[in-house]
C-alpha cells in the first residue's frame, strides 16, 4: 500500500511521525495517545526511546493535525510537554494503532514527581461500590508516588519499594489495558495485593479496645486525633506528626516536645472549605492547593475562625495544604477542623523515614503510629509556596516539584553535564543534562549531619537515575560550606575540574535560568537580598547589586558593611545587629543623649558594652557584613521582635513584614517611609545604602510612641524605596543622554521571600520602566543556588577551550571593567 498517496484532494492520506519531548514517560502518556488515535481512526504506534515519546501515525492530513493538537491541548495531567516537532514517516506501520514496546535499554530516564490522589482516585475511596473503597494506596497514571518509591532506574516497579507486592489478577488486568486509567501505573494497588496500613503504638504496648474504629486503622487515627493525641503518620516522602490544630495545649504540646519552639507549623485540612473558615483563599491560591503538587501554601489568616497563637507564633500566615494521598484524605474524612501536619523530626534534624527509627525517634512525642508496610526510598519533605504579586512563588522545593527538570534557555543546547553542589543552608543540588537541570529536593541544612549524610545518598540515587557523568563540578566560594568541601574532595578524588561561583552571583543566575533568560543576552541588574554569602573580595556580603550575565557580574552597589558582633552568634541574636548598626551610625554618646528614655537604651545599657566596643574596634569576631538580612534583624530588634533571638532563619524578619499595617503602606504618602540615603564606600568607591537617617527616624518614632505595625510599614516602604533610588542611579550613565545601562532587573535572594518587600520594590521599578524577573518555579532563597551554580557553570564551559576547565576565581569589586550595556 502507498501511504504517499499524490491523489490531490482534500483527504490526502499521509504517514507522520511525531516526537514528544518534555515529561513525558511514567505518567500515562502512550495510553492517552493511543485513545486519541483510535478516536480518530488513525493507524500507527506510540513508544518511549531515549528522547521522550515517538508517534508514528497514518491517515488524513486533517485527523494527524487534529491529533497533534489534542496531544498539545489536553495531555495526561502530570505529563509537560517541552517541544513537539512532526516530519514525514516512510517506513512500515501497523493496521490498527498499537503501543510498542520501547526502544533501546535506557528509555525511562525520567523519574516524575510525586503526585497527590487525583479527583478520580479520590472519587473511588470514597465509594462504598468500588472495590478500591477506603484504601489508603489507591492511585493510577495521574496521581501517586513517583521520586518516593524509586530506588533505581529504569522506573519499573520492580526498581521501587512497591516490589514485594505481587499484583492480584484485577489489578494486573488493569495494569495490562490501555484503555484502563492505570495501564502500566507501577505503583498500582489494591486491598488484596498493595499495602496496607496499620495502626500501632510506639511504646510496643498493644492498643486498646478504645482504639479500635468500626470502619479501619485510618479511621481509628482520626478518632486518636479528635481525642487530643499526637500521631505520627508515615507520609509520602516521611513521617508527618498530626494533631488537632484547634487544641491549643496539644499544639502547645506538640512544640514542646519537637523542640521548635517558634518555627511555624503546617496545616492540612480535608477540603477548601475548612479552609476558608480561617483564611483568605483566592482562585491562585485555590489551583495551587488543588494541583497534583499539593504543596503548602501559605495564605493570609484573616478568616471568622482563629487557630492558636502557638501554629505560627507572631506570623499573619497559616501555611495549608489538602490531603495528599489517600491515607490523608480518608484520615480526615470525619475531621471538620484543621490538623497539625509537621514533619515528623526533632527540631532541625531531617524527617524519620524508617519504620525502624520511628519508635525510637518520634516515641518521645506521638504515642501512637499510623503506619504501613511500603519503604519509603527517598526521604521529601512537603514544599512550600506562596501567592505573590498574582503568581505562585515555590520557597521550598520538595514533594511534587523535585525532580521536575528546568529547561535551560536559549545557548545553553551544548552545555556539558555538570554537577553543582549548592549552598549550605536550604541545600538542593543541580545536575545539567541534555540542555536541562535536574534540581534535587530540598534538603535542609547540611550542619546537621544526617542531613548531611542524606545529601550524599540523595547525590548518588541523582547520578544513578539521570544516568549522570558530570565532566565537572561546580560550587560555592565558601571555603567552609560543607558542599564546597564535599566537592573539592570529590573533584580531587575523580580527577575532575572544579568550578567556583560567587553565592550572589549565584543566585543572579539562577533567576535568569528559571526564566528563560537567554545566553547571550545582555546583562541584567540583579539585586540580591540575603543573609549571609562569601563575597569575590572574602569579605561576606549580602545585600548587593550586581551587573551580570551567566558568565561574568560586577559588583556596582551594595548595602552599608556593618560588623556581625560574634559572628554567627549576630545571625540567632537579633540585638548584636542593633547594637552594632547604632554604633556605627551614632556611638553611645549621642544615643544615650537623644534616646536616653528609651526602653531599648536601658536594654543594650545592660550588654557587656565595653567587650562589645572592643570587638567592634579590634574587628575580633565580629566580621564586616553588608546584608540586607541583618539590617532587617537589628530594626525587628528595635521594635522587639525577637530581640533576644530567634529560633529559627529569618524569623525577626518574617515577623517584622507580619507586624506591617497596610494602610500606612498603601495610604500613608511616602515622604514618611524612612529615608535611607546613597552614599559612597571610601575604599571601593562602591555606592551603598547608607541606614543612618532611617536609625534616627525610627528611634525618634519610637520616643512619640508610634505603633509597631506603622513603623514596620515605614521601614519597608523607606527600604523599598531606596533599593528602587539604586537602581535607577547604576542604570544611568554619566551622560544622560545615553540609554540605560541595563533594562532588566533579576529580584533574588531570601529577603524576597518578603511580600511587602517584593511588591514594593518591583512595583516601583516597573513603574520606572525596568522589566522585573523573579522566581517562580525555584526558591529566592539558598534553595535555588545550585540552579545558578550550574547555569553559571555551563555558560563558562561552552564555547570555551579546554584550557578553560579549571579552578579559576571571579571577577570581583576591585575589577574596573564594565560590560557592555544593554543598548
Ligand atoms: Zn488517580
Ligand atoms: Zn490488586
Amino acid at each position: 500500500m502507498n501511504r504517499h498517496s499524490n491523489i490531490a484532494q482534500v483527504d490526502v492520506r499521509v504517514s507522520t511521525e511525531i516526537r514528544v519531548r518534555g515529561r513525558v514517560q511514567g505518567v500515562g502518556f502512550r495510553p492517552t495517545v493511543w485513545r486519541y488515535a483510535r478516536e480518530l481512526g488513525l493507524s500507527g504506534e506510540v513508544l518511549n526511546d531515549s528522547s521522550g515519546v515517538l508517534v508514528r501515525a497514518f491517515g488524513s492530513e486533517g485527523a494527524i493535525a487534529a491529533l497533534v493538537e489534542r496531544i498539545r491541548r489536553a495531555p495526561p495531567p502530570l505529563a509537560r510537554i517541552d517541544t513537539i516537532e512532526t516530519l514525514p514517516y516512510s517506513g512500515d506501520l501497523p493496521t490498527g494503532f498499537l503501543i510498542a514496546e520501547s526502544l533501546g535499554g535506557n528509555t525511562h530516564t525520567q523519574v516524575a514527581p510525586d503526585a497527590a490522589i487525583c479527583s478520580n482516585c479520590a472519587a473511588e475511596v470514597a465509594s462504598s461500590s468500588e472495590r478500591r473503597y477506603r484504601y489508603a494506596f489507591a492511585n493510577c497514571t495521574n496521581c501517586g508516588p513517583r521520586l518516593s518509591i524509586v530506588n533505581v532506574i529504569p522506573y519499573d516497579r520492580g526498581n521501587t519499594t512497591m516490589a514485594p507486592f505481587a499484583l492480584c489478577r484485577a489489578c494486573r488486568s488493569e495494569y495490562d489495558n490501555p484503555a484502563d486509567r492505570r495501564f502500566h501505573a507501577e505503583a498500582i494497588a489494591c486491598h488484596t495485593c498493595g499495602p496496607k496500613p496499620k495502626l500501632i503504638r510506639l511504646d510496643g504496648r498493644p492498643l486498646g479496645f478504645a482504639q479500635f474504629s468500626m470502619m479501619d486503622d485510618v479511621d481509628a487515627a482520626c478518632g486518636l486525633i479528635k481525642n487530643g493525641e499526637i500521631v505520627a503518620i508515615k507520609g509520602i516522602g516521611g513521617y508527618q506528626l498530626a494533631c488537632d490544630a484547634t487544641k491549643p495545649h496539644t499544639v502547645a504540646y506538640l512544640r514542646q516536645l519537637k523542640k521548635r519552639d517558634a518555627k511555624p507549623f503546617a496545616l492540612m485540612a480535608r477540603d477548601i472549605d475548612v479552609i476558608k473558615r480561617y483564611c483568605s483563599v483566592s482562585l491562585e491560591d485555590e489551583t495551587l492547593l488543588r494541583g497534583p503538587s499539593a504543596p503548602i501554601v501559605l495564605l493570609r489568616a484573616d478568616g471568622a475562625e482563629k487557630l492558636p497563637d502557638a501554629i505560627a507564633p507572631g506570623l499573619a500566615t497559616l501555611g495549608f495544604m489538602l490531603p495528599t494521598t489517600p491515607m490523608h484524605l480518608l484520615m480526615l474524612r470525619r475531621m471538620d477542623r484543621p490538623v497539625v501536619m509537621t514533619s515528623g523530626n526533632l527540631s532541625d534534624e531531617p524527617q524519620v523515614v524508617s519504620d525502624g527509627e520511628v519508635g525510637e525517634r518520634l516515641g518521645c512525642i506521638a504515642t501512637y503510629a499510623l503506619t504501613h508496610d511500603r519503604e519509603i526510598a527517598n526521604r521529601i519533605d512537603d514544599s512550600v509556596t506562596r501567592v505573590v504579586a498574582g503568581r505562585p512563588r515555590v520557597i521550598r522545593r520538595a514533594r511534587g516539584y523535585a525532580p521536575e527538570s528546568i529547561v535551560l534557555p536559549k545557548g545553553f543546547e551544548a552545555a556539558p553535564e555538570l554537577l553543582a553542589m549548592g549552598g549550605e543552608l536550604k541545600s538542593t543540588f543541580c545536575l545539567v543534562k541534555d540542555g536541562a537541570a535536574i534540581l534535587s529536593q530540598h534538603q535542609g541544612d547540611l550542619e546537621d549531619i544526617r542531613t548531611f549524610d542524606d545529601y550524599r545518598k540523595n547525590l548518588a540515587l541523582y547520578t544513578n537515575l539521570f544516568d549522570h557523568a558530570p565532566i565537572a563540578l561546580v560550587a560555592d566560594l565558601h571555603p567552609e560550606y560543607l558542599s564546597s568541601k564535599l566537592a573539592r574532595e570529590l573533584a580531587a578524588f575523580e580527577a575532575r575540574p572544579l568550578l567556583e561561583v560567587q553565592h550572589h552571583h549565584a543566585h543572579v543566575a539562577s533567576c535568569l535560568a528559571e526564566n528563560g533568560y537567554a545566553l547571550d543576552a545582555p546583562a541584567v541588574l540583579g539585586i540580591v537580598l540575603d543573609g549571609l554569602g562569601w563575597g569575590g573580595d572574602e569579605t561576606l556580603w549580602g545585600g548587593e547589586f550586581l551587573l551580570a550575565d551567566y558568565r561574568r557580574y560586577q559588583r556596582l552597589g551594595t548595602f552599608k558593611p556593618v560588623a556581625m558582633l560574634g559572628g554567627a552568634q549576630a545571625a540567632r541574636e537579633p540585638w548584636r545587629n542593633l547594637y552594632a548598626h547604632l554604633m556605627t551610625e551614632m556611638k553611645w554618646p549621642a544615643f544615650a543623649t537623644n534616646f536616653g528614655e528609651l526602653e531599648l537604651h536601658a536594654y543594650l545599657a545592660a550588654k557587656p558594652r565595653a567587650i562589645l566596643d572592643a570587638m567592634i574596634r579590634n574587628g575580633i569576631n565580629a566580621p564586616q557584613a553588608s546584608s540586607c538580612g541583618r539590617l532587617f534583624d537589628a530594626v525587628a530588634a528595635a521594635l522587639d521582635i525577637c530581640r533576644e533571638r530567634q529560633g529559627y532563619e529569618g524569623e525577626a524578619a518574617a515577623r517584622l513584614e507580619a507586624m506591617v499595617d497596610e494602610d500606612t503602606l498603601r495610604n500613608e504618602h511616602d515622604t514618611l517611609g524612612y529615608p535611607l540615603a546613597i552614599s559612597n564606600l571610601r575604599d571601593a568607591g562602591l555606592p551603598y545604602i547608607e541606614p543612618r537617617a532611617m536609625w534616627s527616624a525610627a528611634l525618634g518614632d519610637l520616643v512619640l510612641k508610634t505603633p509597631g505595625p506603622v513603623m514596620a510599614a515605614r521601614f519597608h516602604k523607606g527600604l523599598a524605596k531606596s533599593i528602587v533610588a539604586m537602581a535607577k542611579k547604576l542604570a544611568a550613565w554619566d551622560d544622560e543622554a545615553r540609554p540605560r545601562r541595563f533594562k532588566t532587573v533579576a529580584l533574588t535572594g531570601g529577603c524576597f521571600q518578603n511580600k511587602i518587600l517584593f511588591e514594593e520594590v518591583s512595583r516601583r521599578l516597573e513603574n520606572e520602566g525596568f522589566a522585573v524577573l523573579s522566581h517562580t518555579r525555584v526558591p529566592a532563597n539558598d534553595g535555588g543556588l545550585a540552579l545558578g551554580q550550574a547555569a553559571i557553570g555551563a555558560a563558562r564551559l561552552i564555547g570555551s577551550n579546554a584550557n578553560y576547565i579549571k579552578k579559576q576565581p571571579e571577577g570581583n569589586a576591585s575589577c574596573v571593567s564594565v560590560f557592555p550595556d544593554g543598548s
